[in-house]
C-alpha cells in the first residue's frame, strides 16, 4: 500500500458522508427549538443576568436529565471543575491524578486549587484513564496513612482521581471507584464532552462525589459558555450555590459574604439558552450516533485506520468523531489534516499531553505510552449533530 493512495481512500471515505458543502466546520451549535422564544423572553422582563428563573430551570432539567441529586450551573466548565476539586477537598501541595491526553482546562482547574496535576497513561479502548495501569502505578508509589494516600516519591498527598469522558466516551468507572475505595481517593469526574453519555445504564458524572459538565460553543448542547457541578449530596450542592455565587449570605439587602467566594454563576440569558438546548438534546444524540455509524461504515473497508467507537460498558454521546491512524501510518496524520483543511473539511489534532506543555513539564507523571501513541495517531472529524 502507497502512502498517497492510503490518503485517498481515507479522504473519500470521510467525503461518502459528508454534504457536499464548501465548508464544514469541525462542530457548529444547532439552534432550532425554542432558543430565540426563552432568550427573547429574558430580553423582555429584563432578567438577563445572575438572577433568573431559567438558572432555576435549567439546574432542576441537568439533574432530571442525568439522574443526578443536584445540578449548579456556573459560567463555563472549568470554573465548575475549580469548584469540584475544591469541594472535594483539594488542598495547596496536593497532587491530583488525571489522564495526559485531556484538554488544558484539567489541569488548569487543579492549579487553581494550589495543586499539582499527575499524570497517567490513557487506555486505547476508552481513550480515558487505563485503571490497570493505575492499579500497578498506585501499588508502587502509594503509601496509606491515617485515611489518606501519599505518594512517596513525592511526600505529597494525592487527594483525587480525576478522570476525563475523552470525547464523551465513558472511561471503565467500577475499577476506578475500586481504587479510589482502597486508596482514599476522591473521585471526581471531568464530565465535560459527556452529556448524554451512559455507564453500564447510568448517567455519566453521576459516579464521582462531584463532576463537571461544560456548554462551551463546541458542546453537545451549548449555552455560549456555561457548566455545571453534578452531586449527589446535598450539602455539596449547596456550598457548591454558595462558593460559585460570591458566598454570600441570603438577606435581602444585607452583604455578608461569609468565606472567600466566586462570581462563577451562569447568567439568566445563557440558561435560557440552556434550556431550549437540553430539549433538544435527545434529538441530538440520535443525529450523533447515526453520524458515528456512517463514519465507522465508510471507514471499515479502508486500510491503515480504525474509527474510534464506544467500549462495551457505554453508550457514547459521540461529541466529537475521531479516527485512529494504525502506528506504522501516524507519519500521515499531517497530510491527512492539510489535505482535508484544504477540501473545506475542518478537521484537527487531538491536544497536546499535558506534560508537553511549558506549565506542566515538571509535573509527576507515569510512564505514558499509550497516550504517546494515540496524540499521533488521532484525527477528530466534523461532528455537528446537522451533519
Ligand atoms: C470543554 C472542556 C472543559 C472546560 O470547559 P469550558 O466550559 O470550556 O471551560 C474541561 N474539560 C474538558 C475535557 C473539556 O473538553
Amino acid at each position: 500500500m502507497d502512502s498517497n493512495s492510503l490518503v485517498e481512500q481515507i479522504i473519500n471515505a470521510i467525503k461518502s458522508v459528508l454534504p457536499a458543502a464548501e465548508q464544514i466546520a469541525l462542530h457548529e451549535p444547532c439552534f432550532v427549538g425554542n432558543e430565540w422564544a426563552y432568550v427573547k423572553d429574558c430580553l423582555d422582563s429584563g432578567w438577563v443576568s445572575s438572577v433568573g428563573g431559567y438558572v432555576t430551570r435549567f439546574e432542576q432539567m441537568l439533574a432530571e436529565y442525568t439522574g443526578a441529586g443536584y445540578a449548579v450551573v456556573t459560567v463555563n466548565g472549568t470554573a465548575a471543575l475549580h469548584i469540584c476539586l475544591q469541594l472535594a477537598g483539594v488542598q495547596p501541595g496536593d497532587e491530583v491524578l488525571m489522564p495526559a491526553l485531556t484538554f488544558v482546562a484539567t489541569a488548569n482547574a487543579v492549579c487553581y486549587c494550589g495543586a499539582q496535576p499527575h499524570f497517567v497513561d490513557n487506555a486505547p479502548d476508552t481513550l480515558g484513564v487505563d485503571p490497570v495501569k493505575l492499579g500497578d502505578y498506585l501499588q508502587e508509589i502509594a503509601q496509606l496513612k491515617d485515611s489518606c494516600c501519599y505518594n512517596r516519591l513525592t511526600g505529597r498527598r494525592i487527594a483525587v482521581l480525576l478522570p476525563v469522558h475523552t470525547f464523551g466516551h465513558p472511561v471503565d468507572l467500577d475499577p476506578l471507584q475500586e481504587l479510589c475505595q482502597h486508596y482514599h481517593l476522591v473521585l471526581v469526574e471531568d464530565a465535560a464532552e459527556a452529556l448524554g453519555s451512559l455507564y453500564k445504564g447510568r448517567h455519566v458524572g453521576t459516579f464521582g462525589l462531584l463532576s463537571a459538565l461544560s456548554f462551551n460553543g463546541n458542546k453537545i448542547i451549548t449555552t455560549g459558555g456555561g457548566g455545571a457541578i453534578l452531586t449527589n449530596d446535598p450539602e455539596l450542592a449547596r456550598l457548591a450555590k454558595h462558593l460559585t455565587t460570591t458566598a454570600k449570605l441570603p438577606h435581602a439587602w444585607k452583604f455578608y459574604h461569609d468565606r472567600l467566594g466566586y462570581n462563577y454563576r451562569l447568567p439568566n440569558i445563557n440558561a435560557a439558552l440552556g434550556c431550549a438546548q437540553l430539549e433538544k438534546l435527545p434529538e441530538f444524540l440520535a443525529k450523533k450516533r447515526a453520524l458515528a455509524e456512517k463514519y465507522q461504515a465508510a471507514l471499515a473497508g479502508v486500510p491503515g485506520v480504525s474509527f474510534f467507537t464506544e467500549p462495551p460498558f457505554a453508550r457514547s454521546n459521540y461529541w466529537l468523531n475521531a479516527l485512529l491512524l494504525d502506528e506504522e501510518w501516524a507519519s500521515l496524520r499531517d497530510t491527512l489534516l492539510a489535505e482535508t483543511h484544504r477540501l473545506g473539511i475542518q478537521t484537527r489534532p487531538v491536544w497536546r499531553l499535558m506534560p508537553e506543555l511549558p506549565m506542566y513539564e515538571g509535573c509527576p507523571q507515569r510512564q505514558l505510552i499509550v497516550a504517546k501513541s494515540l496524540q499521533r495517531r488521532i484525527i477528530n472529524l466534523p461532528s455537528s449533530s446537522h451533519l
